[in-house]
């Protein structure tokens, strides 16, 4: 499925609705409906359990979203968090200077898979690309010219050199994607943290900023933790929450927005382990997408070569999104970096006595960051098929089908009696839904017809329908059809519980 259809479906089967659509909606912002959002519970409940009930060295907080301004010009976030921002003076839109650089870039390597893919067709089975790409000459010679740009990019990027990105932008004569024209502003850094304001101080004293990310609400309580928990390193503390970034160019549906949730977990280590850790959570963080079922072919570590300024070694785990593969997790090496700047400006010694070596010290850390928005954007897009129905007529032929894992399925188990207007078979139906509701989110629905329903089913990745039939009336049996076979079981009404309590039992990705 495209991924316009895509978005049409999250909104029309009640998953993501524009924020504030009455008023034509905010950019960028999104609401999560009823669907929506036990999805992203579930989303949510699969990390915290995976990170917090499976290890014992693992605890989770929940920090507060405002924080003491220190934090942010410890962290660096006042000084270094920003982008490169440029305006077209004719459409007034702005952009990335980065990724304005970085869009140049793809048009030379289009060109270059364009050049591949003709080649490809002329020398069929016998083609290498590795070597057409060593040898080709307008070939070599572009890819030149890409390291060239990026390297480039990558330098003027660390130097934080606005003029060299604005000469980037003249001299390769990009233009503004909206107007066509050349006609920009200068290159400025643009901070991406929001700033309120206190209400009882008035001036810089009284700014706030929402936070950028979960990580600082870690750091700043990790002596209160570790004493009150009384863990010894290795041990980790884990976060789920909001964060929010002024993105400049925030699209992509709820791939990049301003407000977003994060799953964070800071690892603290010993110096001098954080390699080996960092390899660790790295196999364990794939390990986690793959047991979901996620197609492995979607998913691929991408090195960090320009490292960020607190981080020893960086991967991305990254995801084949509709619009190609992109950042949906990352796994740092952080150093002492956050600890040390913490302890220098609040004045507090931030050390863990380590007993074994009976020496204190600033612990290091290796975190894994995930967006729950990105997550469920992936989810979505692996799950979502159309396919034809073996058997069924008509409307009901073709199916939208959402083959989420059941552990994420949002309604576990849909409960129909097969006629509308027959009060035994109703009331048989209420009478499964009432007992199946004390155990996970179930549906009742009589409208239409059973083939109907089913698709409407399908639409919201429900993984089990329970149909109540005449059959039913005589030996209190149901069929359960299962989403994904489109297969039908009779199974006695005392078993039915179990079997989808089975099905959906997250125990299962754990092994
Ligand atoms: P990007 O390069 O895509 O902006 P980042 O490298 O700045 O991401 P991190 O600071 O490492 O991202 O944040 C950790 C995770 O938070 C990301 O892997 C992503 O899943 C999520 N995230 C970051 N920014 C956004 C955003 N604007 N909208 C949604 N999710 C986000």
């Amino acid at each position: 499925m495209d991924f316009k259809n895509l978005i049409a479906h999250c909104k029309e089967y009640g998953f993501i609705f524009p924020s504030s659509e009455i008023y034509d909606g905010l950019s960028a912002v999104y609401d999560y409906g009823p669907y929506g959002v036990e999805l992203k519970n579930n989303i949510k409940d699969y990390w915290w359990k995976s990170m917090v009930q499976m290890h014992e060295n693992i605890v989770g907080i929940d920090a507060a979203i405002f924080m003491h301004p220190k934090t942010w010009k410890a962290s660096g976030h006042v000084d270094a968090f920003n982008d490169p921002l440029v305006d077209n003076k004719d459409s007034k839109k702005r952009y990335r200077a980065d990724q304005l650089i970085e869009g140049y870039v793809e048009k030379i390597e289009a060109k270059n898979l364009k050049d591949i893919e003709k080649a490809r067709a002329r020398f069929g089975d016998a083609f290498d690309e590795a070597h057409f790409r060593a040898t080709n000459d307008r070939i070599i010679e572009r890819q030149k010219q890409i390291d060239t740009v990026l390297d480039r990019l990558a330098q003027a990027m660390k130097a934080g050199d606005m003029e060299e990105l604005k000469a980037m932008v003249d001299e390769y004569e990009i233009v503004c994607p909206e107007s066509g024209s050349r006609n920009w502003t200068e290159v400025r850094q643009f901070n991406l943290m929001f700033s309120t304001q206190l209400g009882n101080i008035a001036g810089e004293e009284g700014k706030l900023y929402l936070r950028p990310e979960t990580a600082q609400g870690i750091f700043v309580n990790f002596l209160n933790v570790q004493k009150s928990t009384r863990q010894k390193i290795p041990f980790g503390i884990a976060q789920i929450g909001k964060a929010f970034r002024n993105e400049i160019v925030a699209r992509q549906f709820i791939f990049r927005t301003r407000e977003f949730e994060q799953m964070e977990m800071q690892f603290f280590i010993r110096p001098g382990t954080e390699m080996e850790w960092y390899h660790y959570w790295k196999e364990a963080r794939l390990k986690w997408h793959k047991a979901l079922g996620t197609d492995p072919a979607k998913l691929r570590f991408h090195d960090h070569v320009n490292l960020a300024h607190y981080a020893n070694a960086a991967v991305d785990i990254e995801f084949e999104f509709p619009f190609g593969f992109r950042e949906l997790e990352g796994i740092h090496s952080r150093t002492d970096f956050d600890l040390s700047q913490h302890q220098e400006l609040s004045g507090k010694k931030i050390q863990y006595f380590d007993p074994e070596l009976n020496e204190s010290y600033v612990p290091y850390v290796v975190e894994t960051s995930i967006g729950c928005d990105r997550m469920f954007l992936a989810m979505i897009s692996d799950a979502i098929r159309e396919e034809t129905v073996p058997d069924a007529e008509g409307q009901d032929s073709v199916r939208t089908v959402m083959k989420l894992h059941p552990v994420l399925a949002p309604v576990k188990a849909a409960v129909l009696p097969l006629l509308k207007n027959k009060e035994e078979l109703t009331k048989a139906a209420m009478d499964v839904f009432d007992k199946l509701k004390l155990s996970f989110i179930c549906q009742y629905d009589e409208k239409d017809a059973i083939g109907r329903r089913y698709r409407r089913q399908d639409a919201i990745g429900t993984p089990y329908c329970i149909t109540i039939d005449f059959e039913t009336l005589e030996n209190n049996t149901v069929t359960i059809r299962e989403r994904d076979s489109l297969e039908q079981k009779r199974v006695h009404i005392s078993e039915v519980k179990q079997h989808i309590q089975d099905g959906i039992a997250m125990e299962q990705l754990f092994v």
